[in-house]
């Protein structure tokens, strides 16, 4: 086990060594986290997931209590499956100013920098807690980390800002999207495709589907983004997997098709999720039910991350911009772990080092003066947080 200092870079080869890729187990991670604050005098909670193979990590350095500040990340990171890697991946491996590895710049960097600076903070003799929070499963629909969140302000202190490590290069984001994905199923029936009229093709049924997605997907577009903040400028639908059919001479009974929406902060997906519903049952369902009468199209909501919403002067932007030297906040179109916070009434702020442009792609890394530049953003931090 580390004992005494360990600076952010060897914390970070601690780090990318675990392969936390989302379908693994982050325990391992997870222990190593909880016993190196340990070593430190650190106490930490440990939320896991029902089937126990995943979990969360909450701690609270300075006094108990409510208020505070939490500093948020996930531990898992995207699949390199199929990636032309230069290097090892789960091998933190330094190229000049550069620190290449899965997950270096989202978002182990951030981890590794807060858990180096931990035993300056247990040092500080802090008047207003800092609070470390690791997730998992951010990475597959933001979820991991919501049962941990939900216990804030409940058997957990209620932080009185949160900042969430994803990569945005030390600028301050204060609004991204929403994230929806659904998947919609339809079901006909079989036949012999010389013999149409007995059957109830699914794939024509969810086509139809698939355009009125389309034609809700140009709407959209064209009613833009009145804030004028987001790139790109409107809220977006794609249709992003289809899977249907068995053979080339079998109509096909069944074709599901998975979809998922970006909404700009304020979007109610549950009118565009109506107007789907509406359009299945009142134009597709019945043609397919003239030749099938058990044919259906049902519509499941896979996970939903909601929006982060500008708090303009709140107590998480007001921090992160002083400790950031910076005077502007930024919006974001991918999603992150900050709307759950923000649903729970922390205010939240997304802030850390690295480029999202290095995210989920091969030859990840991490700039070294990022990880500097995060270390002396958490340093103010320390320095705020002592201050009786
Ligand atoms: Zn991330």
């Amino acid at each position: 086990m580390l004992a005494g200092r360990t600076t952010t870079e060897e914390l970070l080869a601690y780090l990318v060594a675990f392969d936390t890729t989302s379908r693994n187990s982050n325990l391992d991670l997870i222990g190593f986290v909880r016993d190196y604050l340990a070593a430190f005098g650190v106490d930490s909670v440990s939320v896991p997931n029902e089937a126990g193979d995943k979990a969360s990590l909450f701690a609270t350095i300075g006094p108990g209590g409510v208020g505070g500040v939490c500093l948020s990340g996930h531990s898992d990171v995207v699949p390199v499956d199929g990636q032309p890697w230069s290097s090892d991946p789960f091998t933190l491996t330094p190229v000049g100013d550069r620190l290449y590895g899965r997950g270096s710049c989202d978002m182990k960097g951030f981890l590794a920098s807060c858990l180096a600076m931990v035993p300056a903070m247990t040092a500080a003799r802090l008047s207003t807690p800092i609070h470390l929070l690791v997730s998992y499963d951010e990475e597959i629909g933001c979820t991991g980390v919501v049962p941990a969140v939900r216990r804030l302000g409940v058997d957990l202190p209620l932080p009185r800002a949160c900042i969430v490590g994803e990569p945005t290069s030390m600028r301050v984001v204060d609004a991204h999207k929403s994230g929806m994905a659904y998947v919609t199923t339809v079901t006909g029936r079989e036949a012999h495709s010389s013999m149409p009229q007995l059957g109830a093709n699914a794939i024509f049924a969810a086509a139809e589907l698939v355009g009125e997605l389309d034609r809700c997907r140009a709407e959209l577009i064209a009613a833009g983004d009145p804030s004028g903040r987001f790139d790109p400028p409107s809220t977006t639908v794609q249709v992003t997997v289809i899977e249907g059919g068995t053979a080339g001479n079998i109509v096909p009974r069944r074709c599901a098709i998975r979809w998922n929406v970006r909404g700009l902060p304020g979007f109610d997906e549950a009118v565009l999720l109506a107007r789907i519903e509406r359009f299945a049952d009142e134009v597709v369902l019945p043609k397919l039910r003239a030749d099938a009468p058990e044919a259906t199209i049902t519509t499941d909501l896979v996970y939903k991350v909601p929006p982060l919403a500008p708090q303009t002067g709140s107590p998480a932007e007001l921090l992160a911009l002083r400790l950031a030297g910076q005077n502007r906040t930024f919006a974001v179109s991918y999603a992150t772990e900050g709307g759950h916070f923000q649903e729970q009434g922390v205010p939240t702020i997304i802030c850390g080092p690295g480029s999202i442009d290095q995210a989920h792609k091969p030859d990840e890394y991490i700039e070294v003066a990022q990880l500097r530049a995060c270390e002396r953003f958490l340093t103010g931090l320390i320095a705020e947080c002592g201050r009786s």
